[in-house]
């Protein structure tokens, strides 16, 4: 008999694993059934923000596999179909569909992949018409019918993490007056202040009015319950659409409720090869799962599509009777609002404190383009080297044209624990339209050596 592998949530990591899986092992050595409560599979909620924007067609560009694509690759695929309980001691799952119907299917093998879940705090009028998250294809798309009915032109984010900033693109593009609310002490948490600073100074100069330490108390609404405002303690903001950018937390109710372990932001714990811990046939990845960061050695949540298809690739291999391993992270994220691109690696300032590390900083301003060649334009790069060792720990990124992309050189060199003075000398490619004759991220490299020699023992 075939064993039976049963996948919870049809996106990236869990029909990344089904696929994997079915590429290794046919049908007669293992059945598959994977259950997605949503209506689509394998889509990119990446691409919402320009799809939102207009910069992409949609959804169906963003839809990597259908949902027929799947069955047609034998994957008992259920869809409209929630799995509300795991009974792990019976290997089985409790399944209900969009007509009311409960089943419960059992498993020898099973993968949780539920993702994470927006924050949506409990505020008066948050659950307002005009009021959009926009976490899958779904909400796409009753934001973009939101706009197109919208007789005003005024948007509020809530929120200035990289999801809020993308949106405020997207509303710009859609002449929207567009404002962003976040409660930080600057947008951008992922960046350390001062860079963040950066970020708030380029969105201010792209018409995106950013307010800081805005503390959200309310949307307010209109005699027809449509949301008219944001209230923050301090100010109220007109609003026509009010766009949700709060961050997300992992979805893992089902698993706390079967006793799985969790870490400490709410995520499943898993071993190297994506198995949950303590137990033999439970797998997990995603946005559900925390992962190992390199570079401090504990595990975070770091909800991204990157990770997400890494997870099911390595899932889908092992519970298919291969071997593969995720080694972990460096935390790198790249994103842009209009023409500003913005991007992290490694450890920020408060994080390598958190760890006990002693580390200098430095901060480079340089240019994209050799300066010389049209369309050069300014480019600042932050690094953190340990003290004495001189070991990267961390590299912020905030420019123009090119500019974000350059962090995968100090990913790359974070994952080999290269030190800043090694970095120095590295081969990388320049011509004038691509960079200056030493590139951004080897001048902030030179710096760096520098401080950490000047710092001494
Ligand atoms: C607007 C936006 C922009 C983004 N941009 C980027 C980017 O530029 N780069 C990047 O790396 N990442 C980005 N991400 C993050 C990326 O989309 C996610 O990390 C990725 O989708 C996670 O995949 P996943 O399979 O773990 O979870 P999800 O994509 O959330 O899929 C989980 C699925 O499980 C289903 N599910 C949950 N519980 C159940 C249940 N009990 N029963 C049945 N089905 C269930 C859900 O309906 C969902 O379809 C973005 C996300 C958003 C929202």
């Amino acid at each position: 008999m075939a064993e039976r592998l049963v996948v919870i949530g049809g996106d990236a990591a869990g029909m990344s694993a089904a696929s994997q899986a079915r590429r290794l092992k046919g049908p007669g050595e293992l059945a598959i059934t994977a259950f997605e409560r949503g209506h689509f599979t394998s889509y990119s909620a990446c691409g919402i923000p320009y799809w939102v924007g207009g910069t992409v067609d949609g959804p169906a560009a963003l839809i990597a596999r259908t949902p027929e694509e799947h069955r047609a690759r034998a994957i008992d695929l259920r869809m409209r179909t929630e799995v509300t309980e795991l009974d792990l001691e019976r290997g089985r799952v409790r399944a209900l569909d969009d007509g009311g119907r409960e089943s419960w299917t059992e498993f020898d093998k099973l993968v949780l992949a539920t993702g994470a879940r927006p924050l949506r705090p409990p505020l008066p009028g948050i659950e307002a018409r005009g009021v959009h998250g926009v976490q899958t294809l779904d909400d796409g798309r009753a934001l973009i019918d939101t706009l197109a009915a919208s007789p005003g032109r005024r948007a509020v984010v809530i929120g200035a993490g990289y999801i809020g900033v993308e949106m405020a693109e997207a509303l710009i593009h859609h002449g929207y007056a567009v404002t962003v609310l976040d409660r930080g002490e600057q947008p951008m948490s992922t960046l350390d202040p001062d860079m963040g600073a950066r970020v708030h100074e380029a969105m201010c100069g792209l018409g995106i009015e950013t307010v800081r330490r805005a503390v959200v108390t309310a949307v307010l609404t209109d005699d027809e319950g449509r949301a008219r405002a944001v209230a923050t303690e301090d100010a109220e903001y007109p609003a026509d659409v009010v766009v949700l950018g709060m961050g997300v937390r992992p979805e893992t109710a089902l698993a706390e409720a079967a006793g799985l372990p969790l870490g400490p932001s709410g995520g499943l714990l898993t071993d190297l090869s994506m198995r949950v811990r303590g137990r033999e046939n439970v797998w997990a990845g995603g946005d559900c799962v925390e992962v190992l960061d390199l570079i401090s050695g504990h595990t975070r949540h770091l909800a991204l599509g990157t990770h997400a298809n890494k997870h099911g690739q390595v899932i889908g291999a092992n519970v298919a009777g291969g071997y593969a391993t995720f080694p972990g992270v460096v935390g790198t994220a790249v994103s842009k609002v209009c023409d500003l691109e913005i991007a992290r690696t490694g450890l920020l300032e408060h994080q390598a404190r958190a760890e006990g590390l002693e580390f200098v900083t430095v901060t480079i301003e340089s240019t994209n383009h050799a300066g010389y060649y049209p369309g050069a334009r300014p480019m600042h790069v932050k690094m953190l080297a340990e003290r004495r060792t001189g070991r990267l720990l961390g590299v912020q990124i905030v420019g123009r044209e090119g500019a974000g992309k350059r962090v995968d050189i100090a990913a790359v060199a974070l994952t080999a624990g290269m030190t800043v003075e090694q970095m120095t000398m590295l081969d990388l490619g320049y011509a004038p339209p691509f960079s200056p004759v030493w590139d951004p991220v080897l001048v902030a490299a030179r710096k760096a050596t520098a401080a950490v020699r000047a710092a001494g023992m």
